[in-house]
């Protein structure tokens, strides 16, 4: 008994010591309010206000901290942890990939807060996909795939989604001009692009599953997709194509974008039509990605008429918009 009271007595005793010790430190060079909280994992506007209130008599005459005077720190709230725990969650692909873009990433929703996408753009590395000569340019398929699936994963995730961006380059962010730079330094997830074909699909379909894998315990919906301009004789025009494998899931995807497609054509080109269609492949990607996935042609590289559809940044972007509309669309209803 006696042992208890003691036990009890000191519990109240050292405690408060303990909490109080660590709740107060200095501040270093150049810190701010906010800064200086940020050290402590109390972020937010909350952790301000409280820090003002405890240290209201310590700041300086313009509001700031002062090298040498301690500050207290405010408690942290429910939740809260310091040391910050190591995020365990899967994270997707960092916006920073999307270059000067990537400035204004303010989300505009959360409507795609349990959805987790991976995008796919086709060739890569050593690979440029198909080839078209335009006047004394000389077109790469990769580099304007890449384009449209860092515009479609943009959309994505200001709605909220966890995107992997499965092929990357360090250097090419979204760009807006006509001719894009041909590059090799294409990436698959920072792994060097092998240049076998078999060995290239291989790579990167492994690389989506081995996500997939943890993924699908923290998703209510996984999605691939694999993003191709088709190469085909040059007199020939081609609506966007849509291939999906025999799943269900992959199939209504096909078929959601394809119908949201031709409803995009029908407003912005009355009249024109859309010949756009869906079909079910044996293609390496498709047989072997564990997610439902599609894989779209977005036209004729060689054609001059379709190659407008990715000459025009305006265009790669409605290609873009509409491809991440139908993810949000299948996703909501
Ligand atoms: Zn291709």
């Amino acid at each position: 008994m006696r042992n208890l009271s003691l036990y009890i007595l000191s519990l109240f005793i050292l405690l408060p010591i303990a909490v109080i010790a660590q709740d107060r430190a200095y501040p270093i060079e150049g810190d701010g309010i906010f800064s200086f909280l940020r050290r402590w994992n109390r972020v937010g506007d909350a952790y301000v206000q409280e820090f003002i209130e405890l240290n209201f008599d310590r700041l300086n005459a313009q509001g700031g901290l002062e090298l040498g005077t301690v500050y207290l720190i405010p408690p942290l709230h429910p939740g809260d942890e310091y040391p910050a725990s190591i995020e365990m969650l899967p994270q997707g692909t960092d916006p920073a990939i999307f270059g000067s873009a990537a400035g204004d990433m303010t989300p505009r929703s959360e409507r795609l807060k349990n959805a987790c996408f991976y995008i796919i753009s086709g060739h890569g590395g050593p690979d440029p996909g198909a080839i078209a000569r335009v006047g004394n340019r000389i077109l790469h398929e990769d580099e304007y795939a890449y384009d449209i699936a860092l515009r479609l994963a943009r959309e994505l995730m200001l709605d909220g989604a966890t995107v992997h961006v499965i092929i990357q380059d360090p250097q090419d962010g979204i760009r807006d001009g006509m001719y894009l730079n041909n590059s090799s330094n294409e990436t698959c997830m920072g792994e060097p692009i092998p240049r076998n074909q078999l060995d290239r699909l291989k790579q990167r379909v492994e690389k989506v599953n081995e996500l997939y894998e943890r993924d699908k315990e923290q998703f209510d919906y996984c999605r691939a997709i694999e993003i191709h301009v088709d190469s085909r004789n040059k007199g020939k025009r081609i609506d966007v194509f849509f291939y999906h494998s025999p799943d269900k899931q992959s199939q209504l995807l096909a078929t959601t974008t394809r119908d949201l497609f031709r409803v995009k054509y029908d407003t912005h080109q009355p009249g024109r039509g859309f010949s756009g269609h869906v079909e079910e492949r044996g293609l390496y990607i498709l047989r072997h990605l564990e997610p439902p996935s599609i894989l779209v042609e977005v036209g004729n590289i060689q054609n001059a008429f379709d190659r407008q559809r990715i000459l025009l940044s305006n265009n790669r972007q409605a290609l873009a918009n509409w491809m991440a509309q139908a993810f949000l669309m299948l996703f909501t209803r």
